[in-house]
């Protein structure tokens, strides 16, 4: 007899679902995380201190009203780092709060400590000052997620060179900033110090940032990050950073030398998996520290699974939580559902941006015919409204049909009403509801209403000549 039925390792977004899910399944289950990270990297150092800050920074700063009240307008002439932590500080206890309540009154037992497994049916928890005690469970969820990946060559010193966890715990806002790497958690950072007023510099090796967006929505955010004084280096590597007083330097390999307060690093993540003792179990990551899975989340080892940023792509909190439910229920031989080709990607840039579907991209390498419906926020009384006059949604939309193929928003709400987009598409809906239904005036989401008679007028001007 094990003293679970199902074991989870760490409490993170995907480790909760899946220990509340297999809780609610009528089994008996533990989940193990050390005691200041309960809630994962996501409640302590990524998704929500990361938003709340940005919250905190477009309410202090003023900038979501400037365009009504001029470019001068602030909250708070001086932004200082105490006022961003106290928000940030608020709203992380209370969340651990939440999470804490909503597993134990699930009953999951919460075992303080970190794990490492035994055997494939047991996991060692380290509790600190030399207590240690072996846990063992029929069925064994891994979601110990990641961390920042660190360049062996870079001297992080959590001061002048930071990674993303550092950056949370700055003692001042800088005056400048290189950020090296601009994917998701590179571009919210370089908004975020741009809105505060910090001269950022994004050095990125590839050509290209946010590739798996639409083209036109990721050059309007260069435009706007490039209004608040961001510079931009694509195709360059930065070769070296040399600490001085109270700067870095940077060295790019091309030659380029750029002088800031602060390097935050944001070069991929790397799995938490070298301590876990995986070999123990029969398991292995690969060089990022991943664990594979198949379709069900489960690993090479029938008992084990992994979900969330430990198995890697697309490694959100929203993707973690859908795939620790349908592992708990796979795990404990439960039926389920899952939409998995509909989930929405929201990037928290500012402004910010969220798309579900296809992109016209991916449409036109697939030979798939589209007509490209669009709304601007400026010609909504509701974007007038909240000053918002750069804002759009974009719809594809199938010809023949009217099937939406995919919906891209950029502004102001974007990662709210993108899941209007997403019930329609779930729901099998086509642009002809859109049309026909009757929106909220004055809504942002009048925009989906616009840009459905906008796809749908292109297509009649087309079938009227075409046939
Ligand atoms: C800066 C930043 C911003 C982000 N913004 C967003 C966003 O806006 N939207 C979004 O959807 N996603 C966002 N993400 C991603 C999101 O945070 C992750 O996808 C999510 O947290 C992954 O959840 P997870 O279940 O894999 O576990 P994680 O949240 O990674 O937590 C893993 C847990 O496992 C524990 N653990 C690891 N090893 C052990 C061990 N040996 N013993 C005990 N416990 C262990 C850790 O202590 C940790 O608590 C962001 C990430 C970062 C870094």
């Amino acid at each position: 007899m094990y003293d679970y039925d199902l074991l989870v390792l760490g409490s993170g977004p995907g480790g909760q679902k899946a220990a509340i899910a297999a809780s609610k399944l009528g089994r008996r289950v533990g989940i193990i995380d050390r005691r200041d990270m309960i809630g994962g990297v996501c409640i302590n150092t990524g998704t929500v201190p990361s938003k709340t800050l940005r919250e905190a920074v477009l309410y202090l700063t003023g900038l979501s009203q400037r365009d009504l009240y001029g470019s001068s307008y602030r909250v708070k002439e001086e932004i200082t780092v105490s006022d961003l932590a106290a928000r940030t500080q608020h709203v992380i206890s209370r969340q651990t709060d939440v999470i804490r309540n909503q597993l134990s009154r699930n009953h999951v037992a919460m075992i303080t400590g970190t794990g490492r497994f035994a055997d494939a049916h047991a996991l060692w928890v380290d509790g600190g000052g030399g207590r240690e005690a072996k846990v063992t469970a029929d069925k064994i969820i891994i979601a110990a997620g990641t961390r920042p990946a660190r360049p062996d060559s870079v001297d992080f010193d959590e001061r002048t060179i930071v990674d993303s966890d550092g950056v949370i715990n700055l003692q001042a806002v800088p005056r400048s900033m290189v950020v090296v790497g601009a994917g998701v958690i590179g571009m919210e950072y370089a908004s975020l110090f741009a809105a505060l007023g910090t001269k950022v510099t994004v050095v990125e090796r590839r050509e290209k940032m946010l590739d798996f967006c639409d083209d036109e929505i990721v050059e309007s955010l260069k435009y706007h990050l490039r209004d608040l004084s961001v510079t931009f280096r694509f195709g360059e590597e930065v070769a070296a950073v040399e600490k001085h007083q109270n700067a870095a330097l940077c060295i790019l390999k091309s030659g380029k030398k750029i002088v800031a307060d602060t390097v935050m690093y944001s070069a991929g993540r790397q799995g938490q998996t070298d301590d876990l003792c995986l070999e123990a179990a029969g398991l292995t990551a690969d060089r990022r520290g991943r664990i594979e899975v198949d379709a069900n989340y489960r690993t090479a080892v029938d008992n084990i699974y992994a979900v969330g940023d430990v198995i890697g792509f697309p490694a959100l909190a929203s993707t973690s939580m859908e795939q620790g439910r349908l592992a708990a229920h796979h795990a404990c031989g439960e039926p389920v559902r899952e939409i998995g080709h509909l989930q929405p990607i929201g990037i928290y840039t500012i402004p910010e941006i969220s798309f579900v579907g296809k992109t016209e991209d991916e449409l036109t390498d697939s030979s798939t015919p589209f007509e490209v419906g669009i709304a601007r926020y400026r010609e909504l009384a509701r974007g007038q409204i909240v000053g918002d006059s750069y804002g759009m949604l974009k719809l594809l939309v199938a010809p023949d049909d009217g099937t939406l193929l995919g919906v891209h928003v950029f502004g102001t709400g974007a990662t709210e009403i993108i899941h209007i987009g997403q019930a329609v598409m779930g729901c099998g809906g086509t642009v002809d509801f859109l049309v026909d239904a009757v929106f909220n005036y004055p809504t942002l989401s009048e925009a989906y209403k616009v840009a459905a008679l906008d796809a749908a007028n292109k297509i009649r001007n087309i079938t009227r000549i075409d046939g």
